[in-house]
Parts: structure tokens; sequence; C-alpha cells
């Protein structure tokens, strides 16, 4: 029984709740306003408890507090949100347009203007009595200030109450702002700030200074009249001690589960490897037509002191681009191939594996490994052959898709899984591994993706990781160059069509854009219509998601074997595709990507003989979307600086925050809806180190102190579990 199964196997309600504790589990039915419409759309949202409605935070706070005098408003305080007293002097109605409503302080008038204003409302503005309203200040068409849509707070002033700090929400698929500020007001009117309920253990929430979840979550959206600036400013910018509290809550939920499941990953026996790793690095120098580089060596190193333990390798190998990781799973199964046992490499496409099969075969031949193939295209009759062959041991290394999985049953004696640039292997597919009965594989996952170390852990934070730092030698540098400007962008498409006039091959990649009505395979295939244009005679493909695999990969298949010049695509073609002869990637809108995915892009090009070169193309906006802003222009020149992977990630998670770094596409790696907030990371080590002592001192968290913590450990990952067999 593997872990994942026995946290998922929880009684816990799991439909889309992220959170226990406070208000957890309610339904929002009984807040106002929350009627079945629009508990579906905030269900669509992931909004479905009260608990998941008290962490839709914030976009801003309006700080109430402050009045300001008529006659000192002048333009600096443009778009700013404004408190202003006077005495109406004149109130006009245009019947279901707008009402408008100039008062008077001191001589000095502003007029106030409501559109569309709901029935009744002039007779809140009754002629020569006082209010008091909020709203932000706008210069009109005749050059004079006025508050649009002002907020009234007159009755509240009246009854004796100090205008606070109100919370501005983002508007969720249709609902908007003021609607959701009421439900949530109730919501919070019924938390119970003494209820010590909660998922953080209270000696660590005291340790470090932080508010209990009901006190943290009035912070948040009802902050207390009496904030200083700076403390209001914290507030707006995320880094609250309350933000603070969340982010370490979801921290911890995620690295107990991470420690719950390596631990019974632990738990099970793996059969080790007994081979001596210098025999097998002096075998690797005479038999392999390069020598290794340091990094791989010491990766090869670790990994084989793993195979030789009783217990499983849980180990992630992070490599930037061509950093030879291929090479250091070879070794590895030709390591387990010498204890007498079978190695599985999951590539995430046909073509990948294939690509593996063939690298793999050709430098394993002389050490004797015998690899075969295993993809949706193979017949049944050679399906037959091959699980014969897994079960008389006649195959030492089996490439393939995530298939491999069911193969998994039919090897004589499997030793070794290698997961290959396959970020959707998450925690559930892990534990499918290990749900066979007695002794478990060793798992060696690679990622190219060169994160921190740091992030590596709350990512993988099952997985010991080992860092290939160094790149085998003699490399061309991929040429990285910004164009901004139309001349730019002609000269771009020029150096690609001379490209392909001397018989090189190019991507041209456009952005997905989920959020838009283009969305990246419109914009992807109206560009590819363009190209064929454009570029004839050249022969251009097409590659999106929407595709049926069966589709990309026959396109894939075409580029490979050089049938099409140009390869227009999303970023499915990110992953490990090694075309020695393309050697222009050319990127649409780049700034609407992150820096550690673009370099993951420019990493398919210059990878043979040829030098390769990348051309970042700028968005020039239009169709109601701005055109790129000097900041994303200055972000992506450190592309143009630097081939560093771990600098580029490193850039990019200072920038942009972890959630953007990984593109928010991969299942493995659970989203962050808190810890990717500025200056979270740094709790990612406190995290881990109280997720272990935990796990160490309550290993199955029964301590009472312990419930509400397993209870959210339990409902966050069956939510993980689920997803990442949805996707993977
Ligand atoms: P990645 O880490 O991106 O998967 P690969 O394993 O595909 O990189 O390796 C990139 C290229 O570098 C391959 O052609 C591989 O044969 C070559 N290579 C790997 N290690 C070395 C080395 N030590 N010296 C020279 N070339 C190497
Ligand atoms: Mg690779």
């Amino acid at each position: 029984m593997s872990s994942t199964s026995a946290i998922t196997s929880s009684v816990l309600p799991t439909n889309g709740s992220r959170a226990a504790g406070q208000g957890g589990g309610d339904s929002l039915s009984t807040l106002p306003g929350a009627g079945p419409k629009t508990r579906a759309r905030l269900a669509a949202a992931g909004i479905v408890t009260v608990g998941d409605l008290l962490r839709h935070l914030p976009r801003g706070y309006d700080d109430l507090r402050v009045q300001s005098k008529i006659a000192t408003l002048g333009a600096a305080l443009a778009d700013r949100l404004v408190v202003v007293r006077g005495v109406v002097r004149k109130v006009h109605i245009f019947p279901r347009r707008f009402l408008d409503v100039t008062i008077d302080d001191d001589g000095a008038t502003l007029r106030a203007r409501w559109f569309r204003p709901p029935g009744g409302m002039a007779k809140s503005f009754a002629k020569d009595s006082v209010v008091t309203l909020a709203g932000p200040l706008r210069w009109n068409d005749e050059d004079k200030a006025e508050l649009i849509h002002p907020t009234n707070l007159t009755s509240l002033v009246a009854g004796g109450g100090v205008p606070g700090i109100r919370a501005r929400y983002p508007a969720v698929d249709g609902i908007g702002g003021r609607v959701l500020e009421k439900m949530i007001a109730a919501a919070v009117a019924g938390l119970d700030v003494d209820d010590d309920d909660d998922v953080l253990p209270a000696c660590l929430r005291q340790s470090c200074g932080l508010p209990p979840l009901a006190v943290a979550l009035r912070a948040l959206h009802l902050p207390e009249a009496g904030l200083s600036p700076a403390e209001l400013e914290d507030l707006a910018a995320g880094r609250s001690p309350a933000h603070r509290r969340l982010a370490l809550e979801e921290l911890l939920i995620l690295q107990v589960g991470f420690c719950l499941d390596r631990a019974s990953a632990r738990a099970l026996p793996a059969r080790g490897c007994a081979v001596d790793a210098a025999a097998l690095l002096a075998d690797a120098q005479t038999r392999l037509p390069f020598s290794l580089t340091a990094g791989q060596q010491a990766a090869v190193a670790a990994i084989v002191a793993d195979l030789d333990a009783p217990r499983p390798m849980q180990r992630l190998l992070i490599g930037d681009v061509g950093s030879g990781k291929t090479v250091v799973a070879l070794l590895a199964a030709i390591a387990a191939a010498r204890a007498g046992g079978q190695t599985l490499v999951m590539a995430p496409t046909e073509v990948l594996a294939e690509q593996h099969r063939r690298t793999l075969t050709k430098l394993g031949q002389p050490f004797g490994l015998r690899v075969a193939l295993l993809t949706a295209a193979t017949t049944r009759v050679e399906r037959q052959r091959l699980r014969e062959s897994l079960g008389k041991g006649a195959i030492d290394l089996l490439v393939g898709t995530q298939a491999l999985l069911d193969a998994a049953a039919d090897c004589a004696d499997l030793r070794l899984v290698v997961v290959d640039e396959q970020h959707r292997f998450g925690v559930a597919q892990r534990a499918r591994l290990r749900a066979g009965e007695g002794s478990a594989p060793h798992l060696l996952v690679m990622s190219a993706t060169p994160i921190p170390r740091s992030l590596a852990l709350t990512l993988y934070g099952d997985l010991d990781a080992t860092v290939l730092s160094d790149h085998p030698p003699g490399r061309q540098p991929i040429a990285t160059v910004l164009c901004a400007t139309d001349e730019q962008r002609d000269g771009a498409y020029r150096a690609l069509a001379d490209a392909v006039a001397a018989g090189r091959q190019a991507f041209v990649v456009c952005p997905t854009r989920e959020h838009s009505a283009r969305s990246g395979s419109v914009t992807a295939v109206a560009h590819h219509r363009t190209l064929i244009r454009r570029l004839a005679p050249a022969r251009v493909g097409l590659l999106h998601g929407a595709l049926k695999s069966a589709e990309k990969d026959a396109v894939l298949r075409a580029f490979a074997a050089g049938a099409l010049d140009v390869l227009v695509a999303t970023t499915v073609v990110e992953l490990g595709i090694d075309v020695g002869n393309a050697t222009v990637m050319l990127i649409e809108e780049a700034d609407r990507f992150g820096l550690a995915q673009l370099h993951q892009l420019r990493g398919r090009v210059g990878r043979g003989a040829h030098a390769g070169r990348c051309l970042l193309l700028l968005n020039q906006g239009g169709d109601g979307e701005p055109a790129a802003t000097a900041s994303a222009i200055e972000r992506l020149r450190c592309l143009t600086e630097t081939s560093d992977g771990f600098c580029i990630a490193e850039a990019d998670l200072a920038l942009r925050g972890p959630g953007d770094l990984f593109g928010r596409r991969q299942a493995g790696a659970p989203a962050l809806m808190f810890g990717d907030l500025p200056g979270t990371l740094a709790l990612l080590d406190l995290a881990r180190a109280e997720a272990e002592r935990l796990v160490d001192g309550d290993p199955d968290l029964g301590r009472p102190e312990h419930a509400a913590l397993g209870a959210a450990v339990r409902a966050r990952w069956a939510k993980a579990a689920v997803y990442g067999e949805e996707t993977g």
C-alpha cells in the first residue's frame, strides 16, 4: 500500500477544498448573496467552501481614514482614492443614465457621478445635508476633478463609526468585488478568533511570531483601523505577518505530504545493486566516445551509492539543457544491469522515446546493454514478444512513454526506473510504481529545468537532489538577440529564411494564452498560414497542444527527419527534442514567457555541428493587449547576457516567483497560492525542517495537536494525486 493512497484514503471531503481549519468545510450557502448561480461560478474558480472564500485575498486596500479638503485636491491625486466631506448643493438625475451630486467644502466644490444608479439613491442626498464620500478622483473632459462611483460613508460617520481600511477584491468570473466583499465580510464575522483548531502547531506559530489562522484572515480582510502606514504598505504588498502565516501553512502542508510519501517509499525494501563505481567510471572512460564531465562523474557515483542500498533510491537529477543527463541515466542502467537488474526509461513523448532508444542503443552497445523500445506504435505481436523478453530478463533497458508503467509488472527483475524531462510525473505516478508487491524499484527523475535547490525541495520535496552544474566541453554558445523594432523583426525573419535557404531548420514559437480569446493554438494556426506564404517554398509544419498525440508525433518526426524546414509551434516543443540541423529558434512575443522557459526553448537549437541562434521578438500590442513593457524587455536582457540556466532561473524566481518559473503547468509540481508571494521562499527551509521534525515525532500525525494539520495534508494531497493522474 503506497503512502499516497494512504494519505488520500481520508474521509475528508476533497471537492476543491483547499484548506481545513477555520470555516474550512462549511458551505457557502449560508452567506448573503451566495445563491446557486453565484456558488456555481465560484466553484468553477475553485471556491467551494467558506475556507476557500476566506483565501480569496484582496488585491488592494483603500485607506478611508484620511479626509482631504476639496480645495487641496490637485492633479497629483488623480486616480487615487480620496475621502471628502461637504454640503450637498446640487443634485441632478438623468434617469437610467447617471446621478450627479455636487458638494461644497468651505467654498470649494466637487462633483460626484454614479452611472446607472439604483433607483432611490438620490434620496440619500438631501439638499444642504452634510455627506462623506470616498472614491477615485478623476479629471473629466472639461478638465475638472470629479469622483466616480464613490462610496457614501455618511451614515457610518454619523453613527460614530470611523471609516477604516477597506479591502478591494479581484472579481471572480463575473462576480463583482462588491458582492464578494459582502460575502467575505459575513464569513469573517463568523470566524472564531478563540478557536485554536489550527493547522500550524501553536509552538511553531509562536516561535515565528505568526498569528493564528482566524486572526490572520481577519487582518487580511478587515484590517484594523489603527494600522500604521508602513503596516498598511506591507499588507498591500503581500508582506504582512498574516500573509507569511498563510504561506508557511501552505508550505508546511506540502512538505509534510512529501515527508510522509518519502517515509513510506523508504519503508519498502529494494534490491541493492552492488556495483563498483570506480570500475564503472573507468569502463565509461574507455567505452564512451567522450570523457565524462566532473559533474557527470559525481552524479554517477552518487547514484551507484544509492543503488547499493536496500532502500529504493529517490533521486532527482537536475541539469541544464545539454548538460548530458542521458549518459548519467545510461550508466545507472548499466550498473543495474551488471547486478542482474532491469531498467525502464520513461520519456514524455514518443519522439523523445525513439530519440533515447537511438542514443542509448549506440552508447550502451560497447557495454553489452540490450535496449528495446515500447511505444503506442508497437504492434500487438511485438508487444507480446517484448513482454516475454522482459520476463526472461533478455532486455536490460526498455525505453518508452508513460505506458511503460504497465510493463513494470512484466519485468523479471525491475531494479531502476528513470523518468526523463517528465514534469508530469508526480507523486501519484511514483506511488503507482510502488503499488506492486514486495520490493520497489530505485527511481531517478531527471529535470532540465535548472531550479535552485531550495525550490527543488518544494516541488520535488520527496526526492534527494543532485545538480549537474557543468556542461560538456565544446558546445557553441547560442547567440541571443532581442528584436523590438519592425526593422529588427523583419531582420529576424530574414535570418530565418537565410538559414533555411542554407539547408538548416528553424522553430517559430508562439505563446499559449490560456486566458485570452486568442488562444495559443489559434495564434500558432494563424501564424502558420502566414508563414507558409511568407517563407515559400520552405516547408512549414505546425505543432500545438490541441493536436492528437499521433498527429503531434507525426509532425515532430517529419521535422526530425528533415521533411519540414520550419516548425511553427506552441511551447510543446520545449521538451528535450534533439534535431541537430535546427539552428534558429524564433520566439514571438517572448516577453510573455518566463526566462527559464525561454532558456529551455533556445536549448532546442545549436545541438549539432552548426551554431544556434535565438531571436526574441517582442509583443507589439494591439487587440486590446498592451505591448511589451520596458521592464519586460529589461528582464529579457538577462538571456542575452548569460547562458547559465541556473543564473537565469534565479533571476526568474526573483522577478516572477516560483509559479511562473514552472509555467503553472506541471502537475507533479503543486501550484502555490501563497508560497508564491514575495519573500516567502525564505520560509521554505523552515517548512521543510519543521515537517521533518513533525513526521519524525508523530509519523501518522495522530496526536491531537496535529489533527488539523493531518486533515489539511490529506485534503491537499488527495487533490494533487487526482490532478497528477488526470494530466499524466
Ligand atoms: P540533456 O542533459 O539536455 O538531456 P543530453 O544528455 O541530451 O543533454 O546531452 C547533450 C549532448 O551532449 C548529447 O549529444 C550527448 O551525447 C553529449 N554529451 C553528453 N555528455 C558529454 C560529455 N561528457 N562530453 C561530450 N559530449 C557529451
Ligand atoms: Mg535530455
